[in-house]
């Protein structure tokens, strides 16, 4: 991803602050937040508004969890794995099977394009869903590439080999809660982008090819109305992440995220966080009581904002210093931050698709 026309050079975060229209988020109370015309979903903005999770179903969803799996992802993801290249294969193979195993029902959009440097190139992005007839989708998406680097061993760990592995860790642990949602009409769609980062230098024909074709592809076939919204993870595994409101039309789930992290660290649900130092910007939390309204950073999300699909991107502002460095290895990844953004992604996505007993 990129911070769009913005000389690199410049510090991301000076420049994002100072030029971003930063707006401090009003905090309702997400208890009283009971008008439904606050949540819409999907290209019409449709109103739907799942109810919050109750005391019981929240402390069993919290005790959820499975890290050694959630290590033995990210181990397996953690490759070079440059579009084309036999890793590139592995690591597909690998995510493919992992959901298949759980019963996901997995496709691959495949696809040609050219790449500057390398040439001819065969794309494919990954498709997962539960329930392939529904006719909604909360979609959960990262990209499984990483980013060319002649030279060095580039891992992208957190670009985006922990995002990946979030979200099969999600299918895994969830499994049982979420077989109601193979019949059911709304339901989830795990997305895998290929060829996210750019060849030689970004730019509209160098990057985000995975998700130039699939939007594209989804309009021409009137797809793009059963995607309720696209949740875009990207650059996390590393400590004290600060998360902002990017779009206005998905600030009320954003709201519930940021919700779901008070509640957790209300109870101490969260590892290693009140010492952790957390975020920069208010050092009690991942998710910032502030919208950000700019569109600076490019990413998997564009082609499909675009096309007014409602976006949630989780991407941490300022980004890891060790982005696009060797550095984004295996040394930069926090577990305890990674297991604790893991378990509030996990609650988002229970209190927003399963229905309330
Ligand atoms: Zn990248």
């Amino acid at each position: 991803m990129l911070l769009n026309k913005l000389p690199q050079h410049i510090n991301i975060w000076n420049v994002c602050m100072q030029a971003a229209l930063i707006a401090t988020l009003t905090i309702t109370g997400s208890k009283s937040q009971t008008a439904t015309g606050d949540y819409l979903v999907g290209r019409k903005q449709t109103s739907y508004n799942p109810s919050e999770l109750s005391e019981s179903q929240f402390l069993e969803y919290s005790n959820l969890s499975d890290k050694q799996h959630l290590r033995e992802a990210i181990r397996n993801i953690l490759i070079p794995r440059v579009v084309g290249t036999g890793n590139h294969s592995i690591v597909r193979q690998y995510i493919v099977q992992s959901l298949r195993d759980l019963d996901w029902k997995v496709e691959l959009n495949s696809f040609h394009d050219t790449a500057p440097i390398v040439g001819a190139l065969h794309f494919h992005n990954i498709i997962a869903t539960l329930n392939p007839k529904a006719e909604s989708y909360l979609v959960l998406a990262c990209h499984y590439d990483s980013k060319y680097m002649p030279d060095v061993e580039f891992l992208g760990a957190t670009d985006s080999a922990v995002p990946c592995a979030m979200l099969l860790n999600l299918a895994h642990v969830l499994e049982k809660h979420l077989g109601s949602l193979k019949t059911a009409k709304r339901s989830l769609m795990l997305l895998f982008f290929d060829g996210e980062e750019a060849f030689d230098e970004w730019g509209p024909k160098d990057s985000i090819y995975g998700a130039r074709h699939l939007a594209q592809r989804w309009e021409k076939e009137g797809k793009l109305d059963s995607i309720d919204m696209l949740v875009l993870l990207d650059l996390l595994g590393a400590p004290d992440p600060a998360f902002y409101s990017f779009f206005a039309n998905t600030e009320s789930w954003y709201m519930r995220l940021l919700a779901l992290e008070s509640r957790l660290s209300q109870r101490g649900l969260l590892e290693q966080y009140t010492s952790s130092g957390v975020a920069p910007r208010d050092p009690t939390r991942y998710f910032q009581a502030q919208a950000m309204r700019s569109s600076y950073i490019e990413d998997d999300h564009i082609p499909f904002l675009k096309r007014n699909v409602p976006i949630l991107h989780l991407i941490p502002v300022p980004f890891p210093t060790v982005w696009h460095t060797p550095d984004d290895n295996e040394s930069v990844i926090d577990y305890s931050t990674t297991d604790n953004l893991a378990l509030i992604i996990r609650l988002f996505t229970l209190e927003y698709l399963l229905e309330k007993s």
